[in-house]
């Protein structure tokens, strides 16, 4: 299941290692299921713990959304910090914001354990507010709003009037209005870095890794639960599934609170003059910069779409129960309705790229819960399948702090100080995450509050 329709990601147009294959039955203490970023983290701190462990991938290894995002290591999650304020209060907020940071920390000890070359820089992330879009004037408030409770809150952050965003994003005035930089926030290149993670961790005594290993089913009988592969049958007591916006498929009911939405990218060839220095968001747009070499620079560009476009969302299962159709025929493709929106969004606030040509196109399947937050711990007591999953956007924020959680709980020893936000605010139960119903193009009517598509 390479995903290659449409075309192939940036991040994965790289020469890349083959990893193991599975070649007879196995039997380990913990099961993983997916190669990105989640289940690699997972690997590596259950390992570490003494655990004995295989991950199971059923493409190549960053084949999901690990290889085909942005890139961008932000320390906010996705609800903003006034948000969070709002929700559960300000102390919580930033200890949810030195969480990203931790996460980030966490990151750079991996880069320099494991030596990956991954172009990584701390740039900072830039978020605008568009004055070409209505509803700016409350947008605007709301970005200086958050900004007072970040610097107030000691946070490094800086406040960027009319002026300094025409100088910094070169658009036509009257594009923005204001913005706010956080100086914390990190890039890097993510096929380089998520191989060279796999090629690290696949290194570590007690970890297998094999690719090619589609998981099918995973059943209990007495102790151990048996997983179903297109390969040989792997046995394991515990399971824990980094398998992103494909976990219902092999935990249904987590549709309820995991929607599975697919984002859109393009990247230029390379450009003379650098586009931009860091990563940027605004609405309906995203985008960052890549070092071409030699003094030369592309533009990864993304977004087009509010979060309810109907075109980006997908049933996890059809009017009869089956694993809809369209979620992985279609979930990494590149859509043309979706693309050309995204011509549009580069042309507006990009207008001096007009005419460049494009390199890369793609999609990307990611998970979200309605409340943001993502869902971590046990999802399945009586199968003992455990899992991080629906990271909303924000796997560089969550998946080493929610791995070094998940995985002192599961190897019972002594957690980190942050495990009580993760039960509080991430406990994979909780009535916030789950989604009304919702409209997608791949099914008629409104999809289901149980992620059910009605004939
Ligand atoms: C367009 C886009 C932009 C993004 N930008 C950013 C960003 O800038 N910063 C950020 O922090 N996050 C970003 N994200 C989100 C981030 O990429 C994800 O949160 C993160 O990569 C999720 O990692 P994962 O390991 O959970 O899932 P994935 O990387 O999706 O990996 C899941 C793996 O599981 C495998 N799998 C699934 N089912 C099975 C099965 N049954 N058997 C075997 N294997 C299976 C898949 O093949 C896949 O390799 C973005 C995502 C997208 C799509």
């Amino acid at each position: 299941m390479e995903h290659d329709r449409g075309t192939r990601p940036f991040w994965l147009d790289i020469e890349r290692p083959a990893f193991g294959a599975l070649e007879r039955p196995i039997r380990v203490d913990v099961a993983i299921i997916g190669a990105g970023i989640v289940g690699l983290k997972l690997a590596r701190v259950l390992a570490r713990h003494g655990a004995r462990v295989a991950i199971l991938e059923g493409a190549r290894v960053g084949e999901g959304a690990s290889g085909r995002n942005q890139g961008t290591i932000n320390r906010g999650p996705s609800p903003g910090y006034g948000e969070l304020t709002r929700r559960h209060g300000r102390a919580t907020a930033r200890r949810l914001w030195q969480l990203g940071d931790e996460n980030h920390h966490l990151i750079r000890e991996q880069l320099a354990e494991y030596a990956i070359a991954c172009d990584y820089q701390r740039d900072g992330m830039v978020s605008l507010v568009r004055q070409d879009l209505a509803g700016w004037q409350a947008r605007a408030a709301a970005c200086r709003a958050e900004y007072e409770l970040l610097r107030e809150d000691g946070f490094a952050v800086s406040w960027l009037d009319e002026r300094v965003v025409c100088d910094i994003t070169a658009a036509p005035a009257g594009t923005y209005v204001c913005g706010m930089i956080d100086h914390s926030d990190g890039q890097f290149h993510s096929g380089r870095y998520v191989i060279g993670l796999a090629q690290g961790i696949a290194r570590t005594p007690g970890v297998a890794l094999f690719e090619g290993v589609r998981v099918r089913a995973v059943r209990r009988t007495g102790s151990v639960t048996r997983l179903d592969t297109d390969r040989h049958a792997v046995d394991a007591p515990t399971v824990v599934l980094g398998t992103n916006a494909l976990a219902p498929q092999l935990v249904p009911g987590l549709e309820r609170a995991m929607r599975a939405e697919r984002g859109q990218v393009i990247v230029t060839a390379p450009l003379d003059a650098r586009p931009c220095r860091g990563s940027f968001g605004t609405s309906l747009a995203w985008w960052r910069e890549i070092d071409a070499g030699g003094g030369r620079w592309r533009l990864l560009f993304g977004g087009g779409r509010e979060r309810d476009e109907p075109d980006s969302l997908f049933p996890q299962f059809d009017a009869r129960g089956e694993a809809h159709a369209a979620l992985e025929r279609d979930g990494f493709a590149a859509s043309s309705a979706h693309q050309q929106r995204l011509d549009v969004q580069l042309a507006r606030l990009f207008p001096a790229l007009a005419g460049v040509p494009i390199t890369h196109r793609w999609g990307g399947l990611q998970s979200f819960t309605a409340d943001g937050l993502p869902l971590v711990g046990c999802l399945d007591a009586e199968r003992q399948i455990h899992g991080v999953v629906a990271l909303c956007g924000r796997g560089n924020c969550h998946s080493d702090v929610a791995a070094e959680h998940l995985g002192a709980r599961l190897c019972g020893v002594q957690g980190p100080a942050y495990a009580d936000l993760f039960d509080e605010l991430c406990a994979v139960d909780r009535a916030s995450a789950r989604w009304p119903a919702w409209r997608s193009t791949y099914s008629q009517a409104p999809v289901g509050a149980d992620g059910r598509a009605s004939p």
